[in-house]
């Protein structure tokens, strides 16, 4: 239990607020795995620390009863009640199937039971993330992106075994494909370690790829991300994944968007928001302001009489739409400025200016219809 008070909040871990929602849970998990994932972090012990800590954040707060008693008692009680993953760094491996649901989704067909033995394994998905700013939602942009993936080996066309050899029932798990291991409170069902899931054991393992079938390989493609496309969206590449096993399909390639914050302009939809602020004269009396645009100043009418919040419609100044329906607006709150320090002759002037105005505030109007 003492270890435990060293531990770093599970929030902090996956960088989300303590209200946040499952969906923002997930989502943040799963730009960390992907970040941290071992197959892109080859050999790197801090990245898999990382990995394996955004894992064990994840799974208590993702479980609705496990991140009330955390939230209630921290990493204090966790001690006792978290005890499952001392077993994680040997579970490490069944990782894919005690987070099978979510890993699915993106790395797909680890090689798994699915399919194992019959007809063909799909292969896996692979998830690509891409960063684009606002002027670029804007315009939409085509994007190259480079990865590897794993191809089947031209020499024994996947099967792994040398042309011309046989292959034998595999001896660990019997030919099943599958073995159980039970690690801590988890249970697991295991792709055999030995035979990879096929049930077969190769007993030459080819050349080229020592067995594998497999080989990796850079895959170098354009994607076009269209226009007007949201924060967080998931574009689908089909058949860019990974290529099946034993004649299964290849897998899909996911390309993750994500909108960096723009230092002026917050986005809803279609729509730009900006604040403007205007000073008292200039809402009195009317007046001209410049506002910037995505693509440039424009002049903005404030007529005489503006009140403070009142919000102008700069047409066809947002974002365009993503199905090709238009563009969205520029909205320009203005707030008008009350000055908190005056001149000597400032003051002298607004003092005349009350005195003009005498007999119009807002106390007489309020009693008068009060008390009749
Ligand atoms: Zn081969
Ligand atoms: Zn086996």
């Amino acid at each position: 239990m003492a270890t435990s008070t060293n531990k770093r909040d599970y929030y902090e871990v996956l960088g989300v607020s303590k209200t946040a929602s499952a969906d923002e849970i997930k989502k943040a998990y799963r730009k960390l795995a992907l970040k941290y994932h071992p197959d892109r972090n080859k050999g790197n012990k801090e990245a898999e620390e990382h990995f394996k800590e955004a894992a064990e954040a994840y799974a208590i707060l993702s479980d609705a009863q496990k991140r009330a008693q955390y939230d209630q008692f921290g990493h204090s009680l966790g001690g006792a009640g978290f005890q499952g993953f001392e077993g994680f760094e040997g579970a490490f491996q069944g990782f894919g199937d005690i987070f099978g649901d979510l890993f699915e989704d993106f790395f797909g067909g680890r090689t798994s039971r699915r399919g194992a033995g019959r007809g063909g394994l799909r292969g896996a998905d692979l998830e690509y993330s891409v960063e684009l700013s606002l002027e670029e939602v804007v315009r939409g942009r085509e994007v190259t992106i480079e990865f590897q993936r794993a191809e089947n080996c031209d020499t024994c066309h996947g099967s792994g075994a040398e042309p011309g050899s046989q292959k034998t029932t595999c001896p660990e798990c019997g030919g099943e494909g599958e073995i159980r291991i039970s690690q801590g409170f988890f249970t697991m069902r295991r792709t055999c370690p030995r035979c990879q899931g096929e049930g077969k054991q190769i007993t030459k393992p080819c050349r080229e790829c020592y067995g594998s079938g497999r080989v990796r390989k850079m895959r170098k493609l354009s994607v076009k991300i269209p226009a007007g496309i949201d924060d967080g969206s998931q574009l689908k590449v089909s058949g860019e994944g990974e290529a099946g096993e034993r004649g299964g399909a290849r897998g899909n390639l996911y390309v993750y968007v994500s909108v960096k914050p723009h230092p002026v302009f917050e986005r809803s939809g279609r729509d730009l928001f900006l604040e403007a602020r205007i000073g008292i004269h200039q809402a009195a009396l009317g007046t001209q302001i410049e506002v910037p645009t995505l693509d440039g100043k424009v002049r903005l009418k404030i007529p005489p009489g503006t009140q403070s919040g009142k919000v102008f419609r700069i047409k066809g100044k947002g974002v365009p739409d993503l199905r090709g329906y238009g563009m969205g607006d520029e909205l320009v709150r203005v707030n008008v400025e009350i000055p908190e320090r005056l001149s000597p002759e400032e003051k002298k002037l607004l003092e005349e200016f009350g005195k003009l105005r005498d007999g119009t505030g807002q106390e007489k109007s309020f009693f008068s219809r009060w008390r009749g």
